[in-house]
């Protein structure tokens, strides 16, 4: 028996009763797939954190389906959070505003601050209309593995432990959302995603990109290994594409970005994307990091790719990934 449905509309209407009665369903996104509980039902999201292995400081993403929501649940957005609301919701952008009382303590691990995103993905949109309520999501992965981007990483990852898990097919962007804090007078990017530091800029002016500091994350994304495969990762640098002297452990997978530099006896390739479109490479990064882990590597080499556009967040998450943040 598995819990894995299409996203039908009877399926929509059954997850939209789960959420109500305090269950947990995982559900496609346009970013990667996310664990959703009624966000304004406190025991509903304690079950995320448990599910999750999720340490309660890490707070969740609030995801609405209409726009009156922001007010309801945040105080005071500002010209810029409505000038980006305007612009790019639904969308993969999330901001954080001051919260309101509805939303309890376990939703924003005690900050006074809340995250809250109208996701693009008509799953989404629709399993929330039908709850009736906001849902509290983050990615429905055991808490610092790779993020999932199909319904079948769901189902490996945490499937018997959640009520329903709709199908709605591979992830269209495939890394998570962008995060931005509006609630200084400097906006700032905690966390870079599927949308580009150049097109919110291109909205607000400028921001400034967090500058990690990794001894007090603001934000888990910044811990220094998140989104890791179970196999070491290690991010290749142009000059050791001819691996002088090096012994070189036996198998050997590799990430590259448009096509293997060089010509080790790899046991796997995956390659992000045969143009050199970052879009492309973004949609593909998590879905190929998953089959690598699955191939019973020693160790994974990675290509980095342009660090411009969506290239800020697939570099981002490989360094995450392979552990190594001194590597920048
Ligand atoms: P996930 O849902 O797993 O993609 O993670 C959500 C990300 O948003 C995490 O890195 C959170 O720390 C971040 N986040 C959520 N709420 C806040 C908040 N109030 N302040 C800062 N970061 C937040
Ligand atoms: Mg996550």
């Amino acid at each position: 028996m598995t819990n894995v449905v299409k996203a039908t509309p009877k399926a929509l209407q059954d997850a939209g009763d789960i959420i109500r009665k305090g269950g947990l369903v995982a559900f496609p996104t346009e970013t990667v797939y996310g664990l959703g509980a009624d966000a304004l039902n406190p025991q509903a999201v304690a079950r995320i954190f448990e599910v999750k292995n999720r340490p309660r400081f890490d707070p969740l993403i609030v995801h609405i389906a209409d726009f009156f929501e922001v007010e309801h649940l945040c105080h005071s957005p500002n010209k810029k959070a409505e000038k980006l609301i305007e612009r790019f919701w639904p969308g993969p952008l999330t901001i954080i505003l001051p919260k309101s009382k509805v939303v309890s303590d376990i939703v924003t691990a005690g900050l006074s601050t809340v995250a809250i995103r109208m996701p693009a993905h008509p799953v989404a949109l629709n399993l929330i209309k039908e709850a009736g309520a906001p849902i509290a999501a983050p990615s429905a992965n055991p808490f610092g593995y790779l993020s999932p981007t199909t319904a079948g990483h769901v189902r490996e990852q945490i499937g018997e432990k959640v009520d329903m898990i709709l199908d709605g097919g591979k992830c269209p962007i495939g890394v998570e959302s962008t995060v931005i804090d509006l609630t200084e007078a400097e906006p700032l990017i905690l966390r870079p995603g599927g949308l580009s530091l150049e097109e919110v800029e291109a909205v607000i002016g400028k921001v400034k990109l967090s500058t990690t500091d990794y001894s007090k994350p603001r934000s888990p994304g910044q811990l220094p290994r998140h989104y890791s495969p179970r196999t070491p990762i290690k991010i290749l640098k142009e000059a050791e594409f001819e691996f002088p002297n090096v012994e070189i452990p036996k198998k050997v997978g590799l990430l590259a970005f448009m096509h293997p530099k060089e010509k080790l006896p790899y046991e796997v390739v995956e390659v992000l994307s045969s143009r050199g479109d970052l879009r492309e490479a973004a949609a593909n990064f998590f879905t190929q990091l998953h089959r690598l882990d699955a191939a019973g590597l020693d160790i994974i080499y990675a290509e980095s790719v342009p660090e411009v556009g969506l290239g800020r967040a697939i570099m981002d998450r490989l360094r995450r990934a392979s552990g190594d943040v001194k590597q920048y």
